[in-house]
């Protein structure tokens, strides 16, 4: 094992496309699973961090933090077996002992790592994960329909809990998590309003197939008051969009890692208990949630495989949201 090499996808400096190299298998360390890849999904995250849209990330560094993968090594103290199927999603570590992992929000601990961001991630052939942060998967899920799960799922599920309660779900932006979040809440029994960009009528047919019980651009006009809205697109400008078309007492919800800017906004907005929230990364506890309720209600994720060394080519895809459905690298 120590004497392999391993094929992986690298960005070096923010602006730069991926390059393909090799390096060493990396080795797993105490409380680390040395894993095999299988399949990585391709998130907006990874656009960000190409750009240079999220502060900070160590460098080089491999994207990725949809993973799913085979354990083929483990490190002192792990537990599972040779073999053991897993996910690793963007959550890869955190302190254990701040105010926020006390309670119960470790997503929002100071010294948490994120995979692919501060730690290698999975656009790679092999990969070494905190066997703490690891995910087992729902066996009905393959490898490559599993991996959106890894992210848009567990963010979307993050931020679809926040609007539990809606009756009447807006959702801004139809991609990999809103597909995925239309499938649990059409489940649930809420009414989902799904906005694309303006004529994007292959989104809005595939919004309709999946439930939704309404589906048009931003500018339509909707039928009745949202009780609660989830934002996935990046676009600030449908903040106050957004809050327009809720009741009284009904929530913004902004579910992405980066937006533009929010434009000012008559107070007027707001008025009336309205709330704009965000929400950020993920915790063990929604993973574990999310992953049992994925296998329970059969959720299918709508995926374009490509192989690991297009992976500059898929990320321009999602860019000019050319994919038909969430992209997975198959190493
Ligand atoms: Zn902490
Ligand atoms: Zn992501």
């Amino acid at each position: 094992m120590t004497s392999a090499s391993s094929l992986c996808m690298r960005l070096h400096r923010p602006g730069e496309t991926l390059a393909m190299e090799r390096r060493p298998v990396p080795a797993p360390g105490p409380g680390q699973v040395l894993l095999k890849v299988s399949a990585c999904g391709v998130c907006r995250t990874d656009l960000h961090l190409i750009d240079g849209e999220l502060p900070e990330p160590r460098l080089p560094i491999v994207p990725g933090h949809e993973i799913v993968g085979t354990v083929i090594g483990c490190g002192e103290g792990t537990h599972y077996g040779l073999g053991t199927r897993l996910g690793v999603p963007w959550l890869g570590h955190t302190c254990g002992t701040c105010d926020f992992c006390a309670s119960g929000q470790e997503n929002l601990c100071d010294q948490a790592q994120f995979t692919g961001y501060q730690l290698d991630g999975g656009y790679a052939e092999h990969v070494v994960a905190d066997a703490r942060y690891c995910f087992q998967l729902p066996e009905t899920i393959d490898d490559a329909h599993a991996a959106p799960l890894l992210c848009a799922g567990l963010i979307g599920y993050r931020s679809w809990r926040m609007a539990e309660s809606a009756k009447r779900l807006g959702i801004y932006g139809f991609g990999a998590a809103a597909h995925l979040v239309a499938q649990v809440a059409t489940h649930k029994g809420q009414e989902v309003y799904a906005f694309t960009r303006a004529g994007d009528v292959t989104a809005q047919r595939f919004a309709k197939q999946l439930g939704a019980s309404w589906a048009g651009s931003s500018d339509d006009r909707l039928p009745v008051p949202l009780d609660a809205a989830i934002i996935f697109a990046p676009i600030g400008p449908l903040v106050p969009h957004a809050l327009k078309a809720v009741r009284k007492g009904g929530s913004v919800i902004c579910g992405g890692i980066h937006m533009s800017d929010i434009p000012s906004l008559p107070y007027s907005l707001l008025w009336g208990e309205r709330v704009i929230r965000s929400v950020a990364n993920l915790t063990r506890r929604d993973g574990m949630e999310f992953l049992a309720l994925a296998g329970e209600i059969g959720i299918r994720p709508s995926i374009e495989t490509i192989p690991l060394a297009g992976a500059n080519e898929a990320l321009e895809k999602l860019r000019a949201g050319a994919l038909s459905g969430a992209a997975v690298l198959i190493p």
